[in-house]
């Protein structure tokens, strides 16, 4: 899954409408940001095998440490005890920890059976990904309802966080949609080094236009 998880973080700022979303993106793209690094470390594998399943030409030969179940719960709880201890905001760390845990789930449903529950343990996957209809027609309702939570709940400051945002969008949708259409990576190298480098910006990139975006409602609590 790719822009769905995406749509989780959208989604969870209407629930911790004080969190970055910078912060409620990463943990629902945790796993996905964790594993081009792993990848380069040579922690975890995949093989080019177009075909693999009609999504992707990517076969997941091991992703423990990203993609299990159990090191996902690790994460979630590291990544919400230090969102806690910098923000001392409950809702977005429980945001951020269930935020985590929706990686797995998410590619549970879409991957092949490659998904473990525990470093070395049964993998699981029920293969949304072998139809494309079915895999874009999930993925684009889900982004459509984060965007419209996201878009209900904050309000554009200025113009970067109106067109900042339009243009993060576009781009995910061109990145989503355009792979579908390109030829498949040739190494591995192609996978994770341009995965590095675009989940960083793609995080950057949403707290700035984030920052230019304030509450649509003001909170109830500065009437008082
Ligand atoms: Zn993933």
């Amino acid at each position: 899954m790719f822009i769905g998880h995406f749509a989780v973080g959208f989604a969870a700022k209407k629930y911790a409408p004080r969190a970055s979303l910078a912060a409620l993106l990463a943990a629902p793209l945790f796993a996905d940001l964790l594993w081009p690094p792993l990848l380069l470390l040579g922690w975890e594998r995949v093989r080019i095998d177009p075909g693999n399943t009609k999504m992707t030409p990517l076969d997941f030969v091991s992703y423990p440490w990203s993609h299990s179940l159990l090191m996902d719960v690790v994460w979630a709880s590291l990544f919400a005890l230090g969102y806690y201890l910098l923000a001392r905001y409950w809702a977005g760390t429980i945001a951020i920890w269930l935020g985590v845990i929706s990686h797995w789930v998410l590619d549970w449903i879409t991957h092949g059976p490659d998904m473990p529950l525990y470093p070395g343990g049964p993998r699981y996957g029920l293969g949304l990904w072998n139809s494309v209809a079915a895999t874009m027609l999930v993925e684009t309702a889900m982004l459509a309802v984060g965007l419209w939570l996201y878009v209900r709940e904050t309000r554009a400051r200025d113009r970067i966080g109106r067109y900042a945002f339009l243009a993060y969008v576009l781009l995910l949708l061109v990145f989503y949609f355009g792979d579908a259409f390109t030829a498949p990576p040739e190494s591995v190298g192609q996978i994770a080094w341009p995965g590095l480098i675009a989940g960083v910006v793609m995080m950057v990139w949403a707290w700035w236009f984030d920052r230019h975006r304030m509450q649509a409602k003001t909170p109830a609590l500065e009437f008082q």
